[in-house]
């Protein structure tokens, strides 16, 4: 049990460790994809301010100068005659909006952008975003109308003849820092573009690694789960056999003590003089040996059968008959107080079988019926032909059987976990025996019970075979 679980906790943390792994993996290599992207679209964006630079002759915001322009020369008159507070805040918030919305709905670049995106077959549908740094109106001084958060710390190089250089933003994509001034402004602004199938097609370019790495998962699941399994079955037939030996040697040793006392009975000087106790005694004996040999030689025949094939010695016999004679020499033999009752209708069929064997299936049945009973045993015997098979139908009332022995019952060495405990004798071989005997003969049995209420075995042979 210890091992079982040491075994499953290590196979479930070495499967969580693999997977912690893969989803790092995957992590990291989504991350470079979206990189990578943002440093395409960064680049291309870069290719095509150029492209437009150079053959148009324009920047995309030609418009948006000469409406600043015309803007900026009656709203820096203005600004400087305000002397209140109030007034020059309002006032000031009123050029931002203006700048923000001219800006936003007057700039030509996101249309040249999307068209040369278009014509080189690259994605081109894409929101831009205008993030405004700064804006000043200079007249005989400077007022600073706007200036984004920490925009005075890296301000960048504003005074030379080009802007910074474009970033890498994780969200979004930076086109490029723009500038415009005249005599009377002074704006700094960025352009931003954002793709929103960017994931889409990080998803496409990571599918193959994903469904890889999810397939490798599930098959080192499966892998461990086969050999866990695997682990345990061995585990379940040790357990088995340990049992078996157990078993069996508490089996042999009580004909076998048996004996040894009556052996011993027979030394005694007053016993020797009584006739009638020798008699009892030697009948003793004799049926402990009996029962003794009985054991040995299903043990033997059970490993005669591991090497070689079952050998039948077949006979066509009616059905009918065997099952009563076999029933009458059960009940004559004992049969425990059991109430047995028969019905058949086998329409005087024939059946090719091993007598010897088959009477051993039918006796082992009865006598599980018998042995596994809380109360007096009520046996029902019924048998019929269907589909050109003899079905037989053992039913008791006795202990039932769980669903879960109900899978190994027919096992070699299995004893369901109530038939362990010694108030049940046995080898867990009786069922093994009936299973081999009823497959020798082309047929099969199989079980049904319920725990508490009793067990139903169904034996199917083949009529002619
Ligand atoms: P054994 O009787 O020697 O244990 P068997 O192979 O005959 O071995 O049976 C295997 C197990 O199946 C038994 O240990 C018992 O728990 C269960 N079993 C068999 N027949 C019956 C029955 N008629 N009712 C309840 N349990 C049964």
């Amino acid at each position: 049990m210890k091992k079982r679980n040491t075994v499953l906790l290590l196979g479930i943390v070495s499967i969580i460790i693999l997977i912690s792994v893969q989803i790092f993996i995957i992590r990291s290599v989504w991350k470079q994809k979206d990189e990578m992207f943002s440093l395409r679209y960064t680049m291309r964006s870069q290719e095509a301010l150029n492209m437009i630079n150079r053959r148009m002759r324009t920047d995309g915001f030609d418009t948006v100068r000469f409406l600043l322009g015309r803007y900026s020369e009656r709203a820096n008159l203005e600004l400087h005659t305000i002397k209140d507070e109030k007034e020059l805040a309002a006032k000031k918030k009123d050029i931002l909006d203006y700048f923000t919305k001219v800006v936003n709905q007057e700039q030509d670049l996101s249309g040249l952008l999307s068209s040369y995106f278009e014509r080189r077959g690259f994605e081109k549908n894409f929101k831009f975003s205008i993030v405004i740094n700064n804006l000043e109106m200079i007249s005989t001084d400077t007022i600073i109308v706007y200036q984004s958060e920490g925009f005075a710390n890296r301000r960048p190089s504003d005074r030379g003849p080009r802007p910074a250089p474009p970033e890498i933003s994780k969200e979004k994509i930076l086109v490029n820092w723009f500038r415009m001034e005249d005599n009377n402004y002074r704006f700094l602004f960025e352009y931003f573009i954002d793709f929103s199938d960017k994931q889409k097609v990080i998803l496409k370019e990571t599918a193959a690694y994903l469904a890889m790495s999810g397939f490798s998962i599930i098959v080192v699941v499966i892998i461990f789960m086969f050999t866990y399994r695997n682990l345990m079955e061995e585990k379940r037939l040790s357990n088995l056999k340990t049992d078996f030996i157990n078993n069996m040697t508490h089996e042999l040793k009580t004909p076998l003590s048996t004996i040894t006392v009556a052996g011993k009975t027979l030394e005694m000087v007053q016993i020797r003089t009584n006739e009638e106790k020798i008699l009892e005694t030697a009948k003793l004996i004799g049926k402990q040996s009996v029962h003794l040999n009985q054991l040995i030689n299903m043990i033997l025949e059970i490993s005669m059968w591991e090497r070689t094939q079952f050998q039948l010695d077949k006979k066509t016999v009616d059905i009918e008959e065997l099952m009563n004679d076999v029933v009458e020499s059960f009940k004559s033999g004992g049969g425990n107080g059991s109430t047995i009752t028969q019905k058949y209708n086998f329409c005087g069929a024939k059946v090719d079988l091993d007598v010897v064997y088959f009477t051993t299936l039918v006796n082992n049945l009865l006598s599980n019926a018998v042995k596994y009973s809380d109360k007096d045993p009520v046996i029902d015997i019924e048998g019929f032909i269907a589909d050109n098979n003899i079905s037989l139908k053992v039913s008791d009332n006795g202990i039932g059987i769980s669903k879960n022995d109900q899978k190994h019952v027919f096992d070699k060495f299995y004893r369901a976990s109530t038939g362990n405990i010694h108030k049940f004798k046995g080898l867990g071989l009786g069922l093994y025996y009936v299973k081999k005997i009823a497959e020798a003969h082309g047929g099969d049995v199989t079980v049904s019970s319920k725990p508490g209420k009793g067990s139903t075995f169904t034996v199917t042979l083949p009529i002619n075979q």
